[in-house]
């Protein structure tokens, strides 16, 4: 099953140049559509672009959505990535982090208003904060600390879920939001300080692997191109589902575990060292997606091993470009 939408239409990618948004302009180039990509650069890399921008049917715009620009001609389909989403990246401006889900989101459900296009949020796992309900439903509210400093993120994700319902039942825009866990593959920073990338750039690096805690929470990975058939099949989906959908891989593994598999892959690898849990951070995280299989016929396919060696292949080639910038921050990447 993977859903495509009509060809030749417009789509809006805001984050366009970031990790998951990269891989849905080339999907959606490659499906015969014209692409306009918007990021500020802020987590975005020009590299995760660089070949897509000699492509006739790819346009680049520079911008921050907090202040969208005015974006001519006809846009079908907005897909709204933008937003930093690694926790060292977003704590590290979070009154903007807020904005982008709150103001930037705003503006772009605006612009689909005018443009009478379809809106998909990218959503995340992060609205279910420390669950207290396991595995997580679409159904469970969340447990949320709406003071820490991961609130920058899990609040403005929530406000941002809300603005697309609002639109929704005022019936200004056919909105649809996906709560993506966590995901991994290709494009990902190497410094982005998540834990997939942490583990393979430090195994590749000869450094020990850095566990926060006791590396016995868990979390559930799915691999990025798995991410991208669910996110157009729910954008493509013939009717609105008027409910969020939960996106992800219930393949759930402790810290501990993830790490043991990175140390196999690359044999020699230091010994794991110990850090403090960051504040808030998830015990428990795996996503119930009954939904997206029942609606969108969805369910990944990638195993966490396959898509681990996938992953290592492509950093293997992007280290040593990148080496001299990224170094340094993996190194002393702190909770
Ligand atoms: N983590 C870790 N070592 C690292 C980076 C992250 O042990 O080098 C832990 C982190 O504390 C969390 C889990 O791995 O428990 C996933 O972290 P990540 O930042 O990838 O995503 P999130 O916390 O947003 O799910």
């Amino acid at each position: 099953m993977t859903q495509t939408a009509t060809r030749g239409k417009t789509v809006l990618v805001t984050g366009g140049a970031g990790f998951i948004g990269s891989h849905l302009c080339e999907r959606m180039l490659a499906e015969g559509h014209r692409v306009i990509c918007l990021d500020n650069f802020q987590t975005g890399r020009r590299r995760t672009i660089a070949k897509l921008v000699d492509t006739p049917n790819f346009t680049l715009i520079e911008a921050d959505i907090i202040r969208l620009p005015a974006i001519s001609g006809p846009v079908d389909r907005i897909y709204n990535m933008a937003c930093a989403a690694s926790p060292p990246l977003y704590q590290a401006d979070p009154v903007h982090t807020l904005m982008t889900n709150i103001v930037g989101v705003n503006n772009l459900l605006m612009l689909a208003a005018e443009k009478g296009a379809r809106f998909l949020q990218a959503s995340t796992s992060e609205v279910y904060g420390d669950p207290l309900v396991h595995p997580q439903s679409e159904d469970y509210w969340g447990n949320v600390n709406c003071t820490g400093p991961r609130a920058c993120y899990d609040e403005g994700k929530r406000s941002a879920e809300t603005l697309c319902f609002e639109y929704l039942r005022a019936r200004r825009v056919d909105t649809r939001v996906a709560r993506l866990f966590n995901t991994y593959g290709a494009h990902m920073r190497p410094d982005d300080g998540r834990i997939v990338s942490n583990l393979i750039c430090q195994a590749l690096m000869n450094e020990p692997l850095t566990i926060y805690g006791s590396g016995q929470q868990t979390r559930s990975f799915c691999y990025v191109s798995d991410l991208v058939d669910g996110l157009v099949a729910l954008m493509e989906y013939q009717v609105n589902p008027e409910t969020p959908i939960n996106l992800g891989n219930p393949g759930e593994f402790t810290i501990i575990e993830l790490a043991d598999m990175v140390r196999e892959m690359v044999p020699g690898t230091p010994e794991l060292t110990f850090m403090p849990l960051p504040v808030d951070d998830p015990q428990r995280r795996r996503p119930d997606i009954r939904r997206a299989k029942e609606l969108l016929g969805w369910s990944p396919r990638i195993q966490l091993r396959a898509g681990l060696e996938k992953t290592m292949e492509w950093f293997r080639a992007e280290l040593p470009a990148v080496a001299s910038q990224t170094t340094a921050r993996i190194s002393s990447s702190r909770p």
